[in-house]
């Protein structure tokens, strides 16, 4: 049964998704979003599921990376209704014998609280952050524009000069606690870095991970960790309202169950209940790799070594997140967590790589690396005043990713943490309610047990490797079909970039040198993948 034809098909209403969507319908296309669940956001999303009047974010919570994604930027989604609010204070990292190290909206409060850990260290943030503010711009396009991104590097170039963009080619690959200790004495800088870091699965003492670490500081000293008024749903309603104003039409509870490939080229998609629906230009695919491939196109449309690649395909870590509503706000023993809307704790600096360690052998972590959100502090409108709605998570091993009995226990072991660092924390919570690994990927079907990046943030899958060594582009071996979810580069968080890269490669596909490309395209996917 066929009962549309529409110029292109964008499959998952996650962010990425949306601003893919939104791109395609700027230009003109006629667009339909498809979405497996019934409402739009992906894990960019919120629910009452604790107690009445408490909201609470169902996955990610903090937005650096939208608030200083030019492509967020361009959307204008106050226009649509997106206020950004935000804490006090950006991120503190809590340590059990009350010290802690803080990331202040103000630049010179945090480095003031640094040099209390080390002499110099204050200067020594503030330097780190004057370097970042010299190549930022720059640096932020090279890293959200589709491979290569030639303009964007040559205008690196002309901030740091080869010297510097060594030593960002350096830092690309420093481990994060190398970058720490060669830039700080005292524990505080490097446990923001470290801190920061772990929010990709980068182990601290391994390659790659410095970049992440330094990525999220500079930008929380930078723009903050905003959130959305009212919750991370109003975010994604933002979207969803700006891509409707342009014409644009989203079904929810459409899942698509095939991509409709002949002649090389996708045609259309076929949802769940049989409906198939007819793309005359592009199918954009907001769907992680290895199931876009496996599941949805099938891998005898492709070629065989792109099934062998994705056999190696490397997911991040399953994720356990607890959301709690309380009945008062936390009595933190280190007074600078309170007013932080992001607080780190669970380790101090070597417990970092511990930690990594643990889950890399598929060991339970004894001293778990715990985030946690305290919203209501970010954003009243969260809960009823006096009351916080907080939630933490935790990466688990793989290996205890099922096993609801350990990770029950592991709930107590954060909850345990959360007492000796915040007294008083167990008597103060009304309901819990625990997200496992499956529950996340049964609410949202691109978080397979429990990733939440896509597919890791190692090197190895990164830039022309991601999600499989190949261009690292959004274009696909199908002609017409778009890689849009976090599984393309540049990877995970909410900046938006992998859907408005899928876009902007489908109208251009579809532009004056869509000959060209297509050859181009083509001839390099041959090259790659069928010799
Ligand atoms: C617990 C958690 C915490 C996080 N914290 C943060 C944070 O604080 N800040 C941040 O920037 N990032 C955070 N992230 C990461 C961020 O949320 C993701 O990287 C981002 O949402 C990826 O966007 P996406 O559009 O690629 O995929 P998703 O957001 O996963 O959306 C994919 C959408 O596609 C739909 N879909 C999938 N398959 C189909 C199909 N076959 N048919 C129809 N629809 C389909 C899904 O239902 C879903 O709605 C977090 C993620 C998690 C899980």
């Amino acid at each position: 049964m066929t009962t549309a034809t529409v110029d292109a098909v964008v499959i998952g209403a996650g962010p990425n998704g949306l601003v893919a969507a939104n791109a395609l319908a700027d230009a003109g296309w006629d667009v339909l979003l498809l979405e497996a669940n019934d409402v739009v956001g992906g894990a960019v999303s919120s629910a009452d599921v604790t107690a009445p009047g408490f909201h609470t974010d169902m996955f990610s919570a903090f937005y650096p990376l939208a608030a200083a994604s030019q492509v967020i930027k361009n959307l204008d989604l106050t226009d649509h209704g997106l206020t950004w609010v935000q804490a006090e204070k950006v991120m503190a990292h809590t340590l059990p014998d009350g010290g802690s190290a803080v990331l202040e909206r103000d630049p010179a409060s945090t480095a003031a609280g640094l040099e209390t850990f080390g002499k110099g260290d204050g200067q020594a943030w503030l330097d780190m952050f004057e370097g970042w503010l010299r190549i930022r711009d720059p640096l932020l396009d090279a890293m959200f524009t589709p491979i290569p991104p030639v303009r964007a590097v040559l205008k690196l170039l002309g901030r740091t000069k080869p010297a510097g963009l060594l030593d960002l080619a350096r830092l690309a690959v420093l481990p994060v606690r190398r970058l720490g200790m060669e830039n700080f004495r005292g524990v505080g800088g490097p446990l923001l870095l470290t801190g920061n870091a772990m929010h990709a699965d980068v182990p601290p003492d391994a390659a790659g991970s410095g970049i992440f670490g330094w990525l999220l500081a500079m930008l929380g000293q930078d723009v903050g960790f905003p959130v959305p008024q009212g919750g991370a749903q109003n975010l994604a309603f933002a979207l969803q309202r700006r891509f409707e104003s342009r014409g644009g039409q989203v079904r929810t509870g459409a899942r698509v169950s095939s991509v409709l490939v002949s002649g090389g080229r996708a045609r259309g998609v076929r949802t769940e209940d049989g409906t198939a629906i007819k793309a005359t230009r592009a199918v954009v695919a907001d769907v992680v790799a290895p199931v876009l491939y496996r599941d949805l196109v099938g891998l005898e449309h492709v070629p065989p070594k792109v099934g062998e690649s994705l056999h190696r395909f490397h997911w991040d870590n399953p994720t356990l997140k607890i959301n709690w509503a309380l009945d008062r706000p936390l009595a933190w023993k280190a007074a600078g967590a309170t007013g932080a809307g992001t607080v780190h704790f669970g380790t101090d600096l070597d417990g970092f790589v511990d930690f990594a360690a643990d889950l890399s052998v598929g060991r339970q972590p004894v001293h778990p690396f715990v985030l946690f959100g305290q919203m209501t502090t970010a954003d009243p409108t969260r809960s009823p005043a006096g009351t916080e709605s907080t939630w933490a998570y935790t990466h688990v091993p793989r290996e205890m990713s099922e096993d609801r009995i350990r990770l029950d226990e592991h709930v107590r072991r954060v909850e345990s943490h959360l007492e000796q660092v915040a007294p008083g924390f167990g008597s103060s919570i009304i309901t819990r309610f625990v997200q496992y690994p499956n529950d996340l990927e049964a609410s949202d079907a691109n978080l397979v047990n429990g990733a939440i990046n896509g597919g890791t943030s190692y090197p190895h899958q990164q830039l022309v490797f991601r999600p499989i060594p190949g261009l690292g582009r959004p274009e696909t071996p199908i002609q017409g079909l778009f890689l849009a979810s976090a599984s393309a580069h540049p990877g995970g968080g909410v900046h938006g970039a992998c859907g408005w890269n899928a876009a902007t490669s489908a109208l251009h596909s579809q532009g004056p040198l869509r000959m060209v490309r297509r050859q181009l395209t083509g001839t390099a996917w041959d090259r790659l993948l069928r010799s």
